[in-house]
């Protein structure tokens, strides 16, 4: 029997309206959209080809890969590095700028070593190459093997512990470009290069006047933490003749601010930093790099505006102004065309990952106590009940003012001792139920006023979703980063709950209650009512920063982790599993060993054994329970 699949018969909501809803057309960048069964797909090349979450969802229980879990997407790696190259290759082309775009990808944004794995891989053709902030990642950047042609950028404070190690590494044929970021790291630099007998190619970080916006917007300016003032800059170039080393200065560097949300700030940093290129190149004629550093801003939230979650141009309207600006003061200068880097990191890894995770009981608060009242109920108890009984569509906004004195009034006197217990539930049911013909109301209505966000709250459900915001989507709780949120089922169908997800850690900060909307920020998201079915939501776009900065509260450890792969034809492959942390696992992360946590609960045990507590069957089955559960994932079994 064939049935029209995408088209919900009840109310005639389809795929489109839970586009609408979601917003997946304006931040899913073509990457996500809904198939005839009404569930997520995930078209990792952006072409006709999808593969359906649920479906790998399924395969992976079956296989005892139980949610939460983190899927990534090396596909969609790549296409955002070849789209990054074909934006720069279109301004290039069309402005007739005289010298290419080389990209290096910036370590601090996502370390994992399979994700770089595959980014090096991807980026092979375009000679992309990387950026590291500090030793330990430089460590890791020389770790894979990049074109002879890639560049290793390295910023950061420096000691000379990481400045050696830039200088030996670039005796090892690596592309090492050691940037200075404070006037002091030259010293040590010059040091190093005559003791190792190395000529490494240098670069210095401006201090620009120009500032970011969004929420980095401190990262630039001249207060910022990073860069070499214009005093600086003349006293380091002194400093570089003296020792004869200006011909190893190959790159100026700056970088205003991560998510930078309006293209305007990106253009006027490149005015400021290129006339300062031309005129350092007057006098290092072996400059040849200009890198912009990162910044590239991401549209989380679909709005295509300057608000913080969004950003007001497009990866091609960046690289437009980004080459245009240079090429027109450089002609200006009648200087060489440099070569453009950039270390974008946010933009070329976001899309790559989500989170999926299963949503379970809606806790609902019971008001479900008798509510009559009788000639001997006190006064104010009947007074609430008159507001429930007498509330419609024209007054609801009076009688919502008197109930919430009555509630007030309610505490004040039990605190007093003057109403029991029985009172005080009456009150607190009175007030819910007139709460519920309000929100009705509202609905109906269409009354958006924040004066009745209470009741919202109060009436809307609470979903718990089996997963800790603090190890897989920290910046939503460090920085109020939102991030998109979408049932991966039933996008067929209306979804006729709203409400907030709350995460299983004891912290009252681990509940998601702000969601992307393209107009404004929502505090409620509309879910479906949850059925004996397991019901699934995706977080997406966390790729870029929250797989380190993620941390262990609760000492909920790491997730499982799938890598997915479109093949042709919607078939799909799981490429690599990786299991998420055991309990075992992150307490060793904490300095336990697993010998000594299992010694103390066999004392225990022994203990209760002998005292007669318990028997000895008893005892060895306490025992097998819990080294078993050490064993374990950290995360709920629902
Ligand atoms: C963080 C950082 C980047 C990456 O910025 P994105 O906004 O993620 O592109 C690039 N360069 C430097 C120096 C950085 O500190």
């Amino acid at each position: 029997m064939k049935t029209k699949k995408n088209l919900d018969t009840t109310t005639g909501w389809k795929n489109q309206n839970s586009k609408d809803l979601y917003g997946i057309d304006d931040w899913g960048h073509g990457y996500f959209s809904i198939n005839r069964k009404g569930n997520l797909v995930v078209k990792p090349d952006k072409g006709q080809s999808q593969l359906e979450i649920l479906e790998v969802i399924e395969h992976l229980k079956k296989n005892k890969i139980n949610t939460p879990v983190l899927l990534r997407f090396p596909q969609i790696l790549e296409s955002r590095i070849h789209e990054l190259y074909e934006c720069f290759d279109r301004s290039i082309n069309e402005s007739g700028y005289q010298a290419r775009y080389k990209g290096v990808f910036p370590l601090k944004v996502n370390q994992r070593k399979d994700v770089i794995d595959e980014i090096v891989r991807a980026g092979k053709k375009y000679n992309y190459g990387l950026e590291a902030g500090s030793k330990p990642e430089l460590i890791e950047s020389l770790s894979f093997k990049l074109n002879p042609e890639s560049l290793l950028v390295c910023n950061g404070y420096k000691d000379k512990h990481y400045i050696r190690t830039a200088i030996e590494a670039s005796l090892l044929k690596n592309n090492i470009i050691l940037v200075i970021d404070q006037l002091d790291e030259i010293h040590d630099i010059i040091k190093f290069s005559k003791k190792l007998n190395a000529n490494p190619c240098l670069g210095i970080r401006l201090r620009l006047y120009s500032r970011g916006s969004g929420k980095w917007a401190e990262s630039g300016g001249e207060a910022s933490k990073f860069g070499l003032t214009t005093v600086e800059l003349l006293t380091a170039l002194d400093i570089l003749t003296k020792n004869g080393m200006v011909p190893n200065l190959k790159m100026l560097h700056f970088h205003i601010g991560s998510q930078i949300t309006e293209v305007r700030r990106i253009q006027n940093a490149v005015k400021e930093a290129s006339r300062i290129y031309a005129k350092v190149k007057g006098m290092a004629s072996a400059l040849e790099y200009f890198n912009i550093g990162g910044g590239l801003g991401v549209d989380y939230d679909g709005s295509k505006t300057s608000s913080d979650a969004s950003a007001n141009y497009s990866m091609q309207e960046y690289t437009n102004n980004v080459v245009f600006t240079l090429k027109e003061i450089c002609d200006e200068e009648g200087i060489e065309h440099p070569t453009v880097v950039t270390e974008s990191g946010r933009a070329i890894v976001v899309y790559h990952s989500m989170l999926i995770t299963n949503l379970a009981y809606e806790k609902s608060i019971h008001y479900d106590r008798n509510v009559e009242v009788g000639e001997d109920t006190p006064n104010v108890l009947q007074n609430l009940y008159s507001c429930l009984d007498e509330i419609t569509i024209k007054n609801y906004r009076e009688l919502y003012h008197d109930s919430l004195q009555y509630k007030d009034e309610i505490l004040y006197m039990f605190n007093l001792g003057q109403l029991g217990l029985e009172d005080k539930a009456k009150g607190e049911t009175l007030f819910y139920k007139i709460c519920q013909k309000i929100y009705r109301y509202l609905q109906q209505t269409e009354n958006e006023s924040e004066e009745f966000d209470y009741v919202r709250k109060l009436i809307s459900k609470k979903y718990i979703g089996n997963f800790s915001m603090f190890q897989s989507m920290p910046d939503f709780w460090a920085i109020d980063q939102l991030f998109p949120i979408v049932p991966i089922q039933k996008l067929n169908k209306e979804p006729t709950n709203r409400g907030t997800i709350l995460d299983i850690t004891c912290d009252s900060d681990g509940e998601i209650d702000k969601f992307v909307d393209v107009k404004d920020v929502k505090d409620l998201l509309e879910l479906h009512a949850l059925d004996n079915n397991p019901y699934y939501v995706a977080v997406l776009l966390l790729g870029a920063y929250q797989d380190s900065i993620g941390d262990l509260h609760n000492l909920f450890g790491a997730i499982h982790e799938a890598h997915v792969v479109l093949k042709d034809d919607d078939e799909w492959d799981i490429k690599r599993v990786i299991k998420g942390d055991t309990v075992n696992d992150v307490l060793t992360m904490l300095k336990f060993n697993k010998r000594s946590l299992v010694h103390g609960i066999e004392t225990s045990v022994q203990r209760s054994v002998d005292d007669g507590d318990i028997s000895y069957q008893m005892g060895k089955s306490i025992l097998n329970n819990m080294k078993k559960e050490i064993n374990d994932y950290t995360y709920l079994d629902f």
